[in-house]
């Protein structure tokens, strides 16, 4: 018996010492660079963005409800406002209202870069107009606020990006590597007709590029679990989204003679067998870059979790599945969104039908999805088809290069070595789904705060940027650029 104790004790024993073995073997994957001195941001640049907010370039689903006169406006506003870059920048226009720009650079011989933002926006429900503290198309600026529908999404990159370029040409700057602007104009309705198109062009042409980089993700400030610092997140890569219809017909009648199934049972059965069966939560190979370069900055004893990832994947997942956008970064989710039954009290329908949208995370597939619904249904009453815009996760682009580095200590640079940076998961899908055959590289993120304040305000009410932000998005772009040179 002692024997046995003694045995147990020293596995216990050697098992601490593994664990804390992983722990003073990972180190700081965080760069530390010197301070450069802040870029002076003239005041009329903030009017642009205000601007520009004016401007209501609305995507609807309902494409014959799109205002394209807007989208006329925006061309104008690009031409007058960016009178260096469009002139001295090729441009050309995609479906007469996507933009591509090249800048080319002194060096051809080097792959060029991808810049990336979408100048449509997402419309204002009207039921809501009134919570909106400033209107959401009438530009305000107040009290150092800039307010309106794009602030955030995503106007603020597409501006951003050219205030930094036309303030970069003025100065006479000329780049060594080649740089296109692609700003779509469909990004908030899939980008068909925009970011897919441009991608097709420079795919080609041959054009491969060192890196892309799209909106996807932010500066998180107060939103990860374990951290009291501001994270700047670089999306390496995106979920699939997949629709599905269920539908089923059963005979119907009158409501005062139900059969012991009717049509509306058969299907909620099944949805409810979904909604009780979710996708495993498990840590995906985005996961495992975000636990890397964020475990060795916790406190004990979440370091020593995160240094031990691959035994705590249970332990770490279940703290992330706990909310609704954590629970998003560790499976694959399921989101009834249409369900249709029924026209009168007394009636029983008959037939029904639901659509669900799951978003897939890498390593998994549509396919295998579909497979998986199919199985836990198990009911040959009820039809399943796609439905939608469907695809695939993105692939995961590498952390471990010099332009993952050259992001990273843009970041660094501008907002100080006290923000973290960490890669991960983008939950929701953006143009750069389309470019998967232009780059390896394709990374998502613009240095817009966000915490618990105005984490609802993208594509919902009181959407907003400070004027400090704003600045430091075009200093981003600006250092950027110059970085490349490096
Ligand atoms: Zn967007």
């Amino acid at each position: 018996m002692k024997k046995v104790l003694i045995v147990l004790a020293t596995v216990i024993l050697l098992f601490i010492c593994y664990l804390f073995f992983n722990l003073f073997t990972t180190n700081s994957k965080q760069i530390v660079v010197a301070p450069i001195d802040k870029i002076k941001i003239d005041e009329d640049v903030i009017k642009h963005l205000a601007q520009a907010i004016q401007i209501k370039t609305i995507s609807t689903e309902n494409t014959e409800a799109i205002d394209f006169s807007e989208f006329d406006k925006f061309n104008i506003f690009l031409k007058e406002t960016y009178p260096l870059t469009d002139s001295l920048l090729d441009k050309k226009l995609f479906n007469s209202y996507s933009h591509l720009y090249l800048w080319k650079g002194s060096n051809t011989s080097l792959k060029p870069i991808v810049l990336m933002g979408h100048i449509d926006v997402v419309p204002v429900i009207e039921k809501n107009r009134k919570e909106w503290k400033e209107a959401p198309f009438k530009g305000i600026i107040k009290d150092d606020v800039i307010w309106g529908r794009g602030t955030m999404d995503d106007k603020v990159n597409v501006i951003g990006i050219l205030e930094a370029t036309e303030a970069l040409l003025k100065s006479g700057f000329q780049p060594e590597r080649s740089i296109y602007y692609a700003f779509g104009h469909d990004e908030e309705i899939g980008g068909n007709n925009g970011a897919a198109v441009m991608a097709k062009y420079l795919e080609d042409n041959d054009i491969e590029a060192e890196f892309i980089l799209d909106e996807g993700s932010v500066i998180t400030q107060g939103l990860i679990p374990g951290i009291d610092k501001d994270v700047a997140l670089i999306g390496i890569a995106e979920k699939g989204s997949v629709s599905i219809q269920l539908s089923t017909k059963i005979e119907g009648g009158h409501s005062s003679m139900p059969s012991k199934e009717t049509a509306i049972d058969v299907l909620s059965s099944a949805i409810s067998k979904l909604k009780t069966n979710p996708f495993p939560a498990k840590l995906s190979q985005p996961l495992d870059g975000f636990i890397a370069y964020l475990g060795p900055e916790m406190g004990f004893p979440n370091n020593l979790v995160f240094a031990n990832a691959g035994i705590f994947e249970s332990v770490i997942t279940g703290i992330y599945e706990k909310t609704a956008s954590g629970n998003a970064m560790v499976r694959t989710t399921t989101s009834p969104t249409i369900f249709n039954a029924g026209v009168k009290d007394n009636v029983i329908p008959q037939s029904a039908s639901a659509m669900l949208n799951f978003r897939i995370l890498p390593g998994e597939t549509v396919a295998l999805v579909k497979e998986r619904i199919e199985t836990l249904i198990n009911d040959d009453r009820i039809t399943i088809s796609e439905g939608g815009f469907n695809s695939d996760p993105s692939v995961v682009s590498e952390t471990e290069t010099e332009s993952f580095r050259t992001i990273h200590k843009t970041i660094k640079e501008i907002y100080g070595n006290d923000v973290l940076v960490a890669p991960t998961l983008v939950v929701a899908a953006t143009d750069s789904k389309h470019y998967k055959n232009v780059s390896d590289n394709i990374y998502r993120f613009i240095p817009v705060h966000i915490n618990q304040d105005n984490i609802k305000a993208i594509h919902g009410i009181n959407e907003r940027i400070s004027v400090d932000d704003f600045k430091d998005v075009i200093r981003f772009y600006t250092r950027i650029i110059e970085n490349l040179e490096k």
